[in-house]
């Protein structure tokens, strides 16, 4: 088999745990399997080297941080390529250079574009155990770009799909995917499957265990992605397509803090206000996610959006900048606000999957403020002191309703 593995920042954190997962590569390598391993910066170098660089120049460019942060990456392959030198296995370390991973040129959140897989199969037909490194790409330039946080797992599934690996294993500090942050809900517990639906609203939703963008490449090419602990030799998640066999209503909830609320009041009851807002934003890249639009009254409308808390000032003062083009009476904001997000594939069969939900917030007694839906998710936007009151209340609330046939 060709099996990728990739390692998160905290399963390579110090020579001990490199050491360990060294055992862990060499055992496969044994088993008769082609390993292509892919790793994160150690611990916690990539803030670190962040740290670094705002000391010295708090407004470097995207380029020159780039060239700074792929260096933790560099760094443990190195590493683990010298830790399975030492147990006497052919080994050898690649950069994003070396492999040629292809990537846009938006340094800080650049996609990979393509993989020229030539130099890693030379290696593998040369029986060495290829470690690559995760989060970095090269540009048209042949300048280094990073894929933004946590595209480690973005690099693995890429090479996963490109290779025609027959698994890709991402191997963490917990060991699977979860109905609930544990650290939130007690008794969350470990899914031994969810779909790519299913990942790809969670991870989105800042579940972070996955990066989002693998979760699209997974399900693009349909990769066989696991998602397991480094630490233990417990199963592991498995993320796949929707099998439509067991449908659990809800399989996660999630609950993301990094929000702030803007409310534009006393806007134009007329067409193109709202495009005029939301495409000022776009151009400053700036996303929006829940919006509510209130029924006019006497020609005047309110119109209410949600950012990421760092966002919020920008767009703030991107809406006042414009004041007089868009037109509107007043401006409001606050970043005391979460969403809580329920998401489950068995959903779109189950019409009363919202009036649980909703039923669950009653009875805890919290006040819903913003409500969006999709097919597989329904997310509500709440005070973020009672978000996790929430996320207990809809989870104990679905995992008693248990599993649903769809
Ligand atoms: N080292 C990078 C980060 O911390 C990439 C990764 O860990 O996946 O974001
Ligand atoms: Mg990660």
């Amino acid at each position: 088999m060709l099996i990728v593995k990739k390692f998160g920042g905290s399963s390579v954190a110090n020579a001990e745990r490199i050491n360990h997962v060294a055992q862990t590569i060499v055992k496969s390598y044994k088993e008769g399997n082609q390993v292509v391993v892919v790793l994160s910066a150690q611990g916690d170098t990539t803030d670190e080297l962040i740290e670094k660089a705002m000391e010295i120049n708090p407004e470097a460019s995207k380029r020159e941080l780039d060239m700074l942060l792929s260096t933790g990456e560099q760094q443990s392959v190195a590493l683990m390529a010298m830790a399975i030198e030492k147990l006497g296995y052919p080994v050898i370390s690649l950069n994003a250079f070396q492999c040629k991973i292809y990537s846009t040129s938006t340094y800080g959140n650049a996609r990979i574009k393509d993989i020229s897989t030539e130099r890693i199969n030379n290696e593998l037909e040369r029986k060495n155990i290829v470690i690559i490194t995760g989060f970095q790409g090269v540009n048209r330039r042949l300048d280094i770009t990073t894929l933004g946080r946590g595209g480690s797992d973005t690099s693995a599934v890429a090479l996963a799909a490109k290779l025609g690996a027959d698994i890709c294993e991402i191997y963490t500090d917990v060991d699977g995917v979860y109905t609930c942050d544990p650290r939130i809900v007690k008794n969350a517990r470990k899914l031994d499957e969810i779909t790519y639906d299913e990942m790809l609203e969670l991870a989105t939703l800042g579940a972070k265990v996955l990066h989002n963008r693998s979760v699209e490449l997974a399900k693009k090419y349909n990769v066989n992605l696991v998602v397991r602990s480094s630490m233990t030799d417990a199963e592991g998640t498995v993320v796949k397509e929707d099998t439509k066999v067991e449908r659990m209503l809800v399989n996660g909830v999630a609950v993301d803090k990094d929000v702030a609320r803007i409310a534009v009041m006393g806007v134009k009851d007329e067409p193109g206000v709202a495009f005029k807002i939301f495409s000022l934003l776009s151009k400053e890249k700036i996303s929006v996610d829940l919006i509510i639009q209130s029924i006019g009254r006497e020609k005047i409308k309110d119109i209410s959006f949600t950012v990421t808390k760092g966002e919020m000032k920008q767009a703030v003062k991107i809406i006042e900048d414009n004041k007089n083009s868009i037109g509107f009476d007043s401006i409001s904001y606050n970043d005391n606000v979460a969403k809580v997000s329920a998401v489950g594939a068995g959903m779109a069969t189950n019409p009363g999957v919202a009036s649980m939900m909703f039923e669950a917030l009653y009875d805890a007694g919290i006040n819903v403020k913003m409500i969006s839906t999709s097919e597989i998710k329904i997310t509500v936007l709440v005070n973020d002191r009672d978000a996790d009151r929430a996320a207990v209340a809809v989870h104990d609330k679905f995992m008693d309703a248990g599993m649903q046939i769809g």
